[in-house]
């Protein structure tokens, strides 16, 4: 095996992080693959350019997605990653694995591929690293016949992804793994065959804290949320305040609208004004405990910067009750789809959409009243116009 000098790459292993340079090393060691990558991601360093290809339909029977084709531009010089194929395979709910299950993945990935993976990409996916066209097939039927699946790519249902939900976290107030799991099932076709304007993702977290990064990054955030009242143990914020906690500073000045006051040493909450932001709960967490009805709140529209600058989602729905079948859910986010497929052009994402034909077209599409804490300020959210009708009522 070629053994590359990597002085460039070495600087990346300097510090106390762990270091992807020093797992690539690893793999390198055992894998020609791995090498080669080694080889050809110092000369980018040194060079300042990528020497990845991007494109190629490559793929398995049956699927249009799950398979992200990757060249090397100097194969004569890197062989090895003449081709660096990815297959993503879709995680489980809250990406809970046995130990078992990841060695039967690394093992498939050991024996066809370069060993190397990212343990997430950013829609959730087990993404596996660099393989030849030829070895698909065998990859996919190895893993597939042990219970896997590919996750989506290109313009598709991206693979849902949830936090961790009920099963480790009291806070979350929906049951998200289940959520995620029908919904992956549900859009099964669309995961697997592109058929859309662009990719589709939808993420579920149990709360507001929103661990799985849904508000920022997914075409359609499902929230964990409540109805009622938060509850207070006086007892515990004397404890917190006793502790060295500032309650004024770290909590009532930090409530998003202001609900919250501090007085005596006695914290009260002005339930109807507040917008289940979990700020309070999160920080004090033995005080705070949500009650009351719980579901969702339903959100749209928020991206990563890649066509258009990034975008945060907007709500649309703020309560919908979701229990299995979640058939309000599933009809929600397919008149959703519905819309988007109708009226995007290519590569557009649905907030984009969203913004250039106003929120009130696309409310009105999918049989979705308006809400007044949609409006920020008057004529600061200019997609919203209100017609004549709507002030009757
Ligand atoms: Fe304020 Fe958020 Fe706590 Fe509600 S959840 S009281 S909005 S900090």
């Amino acid at each position: 095996m070629k053994k590359y000098e990597t002085p460039l790459l070495d600087e990346l292993e300097k510090g106390p992080w762990p270091s992807f340079v020093t797992e690539i090393k690893k793999a390198a060691a055992k894998n020609e693959m791995a090498n080669d990558e080694l080889g050809q991601l110092e000369k980018s360093f040194r060079q300042k350019r990528g020497y990845w290809k991007h494109g190629g339909i490559v793929g398995v029977l049956g699927y249009g997605s799950g398979i992200i084709g990757r060249y090397s531009s100097l194969p004569e010089e890197f062989p090895h990653v003449a081709h660096f194929h990815t297959v993503r395979i879709n995680q489980p709910s809250g990406w809970f694995y046995k130990t078992d299950a990841l060695r039967e993945i690394l093992d498939v990935w050991d024996k066809y591929g370069s060993g190397l993976t990212n343990m997430h990409g950013s829609t959730g996916d087990m993404i596996l690293l660099g393989c030849r066209t030829e070895v698909l097939e065998d990859i996919f039927a190895e893993v597939s016949s042990r219970g896997w699946d590919l996750g989506g790519s290109g313009s598709a249902m991206r693979t849902p992804s949830a936090c961790i939900g009920p099963a480790r976290c009291e806070w979350s107030n929906i049951n998200t793994l289940d959520i995620c799991h029908e919904m992956t099932m549900h859009f099964q076709d669309q995961l697997h065959r592109p058929a859309y304007p662009y990719k589709f993702k939808i993420k579920v977290a149990g709360c507001a804290v929103d661990c799985v990064a849904a508000i920022a990054r997914a075409d359609c955030s499902i929230i964990g949320t409540w109805k009622g009242k938060i509850e207070i143990d006086q007892d515990a914020v004397k404890w917190y305040a006793k502790g060295g906690m500032d309650i004024q500073a770290e909590i009532v000045e930090l409530c998003p609208t202001g609900c919250i006051s501090y007085t005596d040493g006695t914290l009260s909450i002005d339930d109807d004004n507040c917008s289940r932001c979990m700020h309070c709960i999160a920080k004090m967490t033995k005080a705070l405990k949500p009650t009351g009805e719980k579901g969702a709140t339903i959100l749209i529209g928020s991206k990563a910067p890649i066509v258009v600058g990034s975008m945060m989602s907007w709500v649309i729905v703020p309560f919908m009750k979701v229990e299995p079948p979640y058939d309000e859910l599933k009809d929600l986010l397919e008149r959703i789809i519905e819309w988007w497929d109708d009226n995007a052009k290519p590569r557009e994402r649905i907030g984009e959409l969203i913004e250039a034909r106003g929120m009130r077209d696309f409310l009105e599409a999918i049989g979705v009243q308006p809400q007044p804490q949609q409006v920020f300020e008057p004529r600061r959210d200019p997609f919203f116009f209100w017609k004549e009708e709507d002030l009757k009522k």
